[in-house]
């Protein structure tokens, strides 16, 4: 997210002076690195959570296309930054892999008929196909036919428009091209503290972890965009804004392949249903990732229980984090969630035989093979009060800037890294309102798209898709 920022900030304000501040001795090693998140180009193709069918059976398909829509605003300003030689090769960072949405049982072919007819006409999901016929998807997706029961009823859709993302090595191009164009990228450097002077302006209080020297440096504008550690450091701002929120974190293991025998029938991100009780980003899914230049199978995620905020994280941040203004809602959640608690349980106490049946469910013919269990990033999920005062668990992503706009911060992970252009335009509006005239014009420059809808102008989207697919070398 901040990469993301310092890169739109380079392009907006160039006169600008600009720092950055990582904790870890390298870029994106926390959420944003290849393993600690499943690098799916969230654009609502695959994700079934995205398009719940209603009680009269049918499905709206408006979130999906504000995710869709979102994906498309990445889309853009990457393709943006990649003519403007952010890389040779955008397959450092972005691959195109099918998405497939899979399902199995009557219900589930009723829900996915439901959901293809809800989306196949919107403009963002053209090209998009569906399919009952176990032969079909045999040719789509073999390694998890192979061995299915011919008699079980399966539905899928596929679409070619899916990515797999490599955010860990995208952040360290940003950030190596916001290095040259002058901002000053301090590693092993944590922020300490951040209080509110006399001028109006905030005192940034860093710690150099190798030394441990510490000082103090004074901005205009800060933006935490610090992942899991978002909520501490706008808890020591002292803003309002950040007063009744809470974070629940939420760890996840994936396991992981690299058999060429596996690998090798598996070209796909297929994403399953959530069991009853889980949350939504603990939905199933097998993805072929490209990371490297090397082919892997990714299954998870199975999510876990650790109070830490971030994965190089403290064993107290969850203690820490609760102040007298969000006990209630902390409490509030604890008290409504108990499937949710119940879930985690299960995750956390399930043995390496439970872990390889839920992945049969997926690859039914699989028979032992050379998987290890890797640890992923922690998710921080949002806990707020909702309009009543009653604390509520949310799982999208949340922005908190301080009225006056001199301060900003991001908390909570889902639909995460892929929307993040979105995510930080939204900030620039929120805590530079005054500016947005004079920067509009350079933002569509770069992301045509911007203050309109590609959804409602099926011809803007034609033209930005087959651009950004030729820029990004993308196959659709
Ligand atoms: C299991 C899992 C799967 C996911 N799958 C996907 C997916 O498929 N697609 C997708 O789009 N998103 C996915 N996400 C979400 C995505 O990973 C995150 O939304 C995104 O990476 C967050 O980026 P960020 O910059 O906010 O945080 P991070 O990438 O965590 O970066 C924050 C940085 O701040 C640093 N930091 C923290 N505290 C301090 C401090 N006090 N001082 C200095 N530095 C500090 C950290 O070291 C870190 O480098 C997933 C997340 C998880 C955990």
């Amino acid at each position: 997210m901040s990469a993301t920022l310092a890169a739109l900030l380079g392009l907006l304000q160039p006169d600008w002076t600009v720092q950055l501040f990582e904790s870890a001795d390298a870029v994106g090693e926390e959420s944003s690195g290849p393993w600690n998140n499943a690098g799916t180009g969230h654009s609502a193709l695959c994700e079934l959570n995205y398009t719940p069918m209603g009680p009269d059976g049918r499905v709206d398909p408006a979130k999906a296309v504000g995710i869709n829509e979102q994906f498309q605003v990445s889309r853009q300003f990457w393709a943006s930054l990649v003519r403007a030689g952010l890389t040779g090769s955008p397959s450092d960072f972005i691959t195109s892999v099918p998405h497939v949405a899979f399902v199995t049982g009557e219900d589930g072919q009723r829900y996915m008929r439901a959901r293809y007819e809800a989306l196949a006409p919107q403009t963002l999901f053209a090209g998009i196909e569906h399919t009952e016929d176990p032969a079909v998807l045999a040719q789509w997706i073999p390694l998890m036919m192979d061995g299915r029961d011919p008699g079980e009823p399966v539905a899928a859709t596929r679409s070619d428009a899916g990515t797999d993302v490599n955010f860990g090595a995208l952040t360290r191009l940003l950030l190596d091209a916001a290095a040259q164009r002058g901002v000053d990228v301090h590693l092993a450097t944590r922020v300490t503290g951040l209080a509110r002077a006399s001028d109006g302006r905030w005192r940034v209080g860093v710690q150099d972890r190798r030394s441990g020297a510490k000082r103090t440096v004074s901005a205009r504008f800060v933006f935490v965009g610090a992942g899991g550690g978002a909520l501490s450091l706008l808890q020591a701002s002292g803003i309002r804004e950040i007063r009744g929120f809470g974070g629940f974190p939420v760890s996840g293991q994936f396991l992981r392949t690299r058999d060429p025998a596996l690998t090798s029938r598996h070209a796909a991100k297929v994403y399953g249903q959530a069991k009853i009780g889980a949350p939504p980003m603990s939905v199933p899914h097998l993805d072929l990732r490209l990371i490297d230049g090397e082919r892997s199978l990714m299954f998870g995620p199975y999510a876990g229980f650790s109070p830490k905020f971030l994965k190089q994280g403290s064993f107290l941040d969850l203690p820490r984090s609760v102040k007298g203004h969000n006990l209630g809602s902390m409490l509030g959640v604890a008290r409504t969630n108990v499937a949710l608690t119940r879930y985690l349980i299960g995750q956390v106490l399930q043995s390496t035989s439970a872990r390889m049946t839920a992945l049969r469910e997926f690859v039914p013919s699989l028979d032992g093979g050379d998987w290890d269990l890797i640890t992923a990033g922690q998710r921080v999920q949002v806990i707020k009060q909702d309009a009543r005062g009653r604390g509520v668990l949310q799982f999208g992503t949340e922005l908190v800037t301080a009225a006056d706009g001199s301060i900003g911060g991001l908390l909570g992970a889902s639909p995460g890294a892929s929307t993040g252009t979105s995510a930080m335009l939204t900030l620039l509006e929120r805590c530079f309102p005054d500016r947005m005239d004079a920067w509009r014009p350079v933002i569509q420059e770069v992301i045509p798209s911007y203050g309109t809808k590609l959804s409602d102008d099926p011809a803007l989207a034609e033209r930005v898709r087959a651009e950004t697919a030729a820029t990004l070398q993308l196959t659709a």
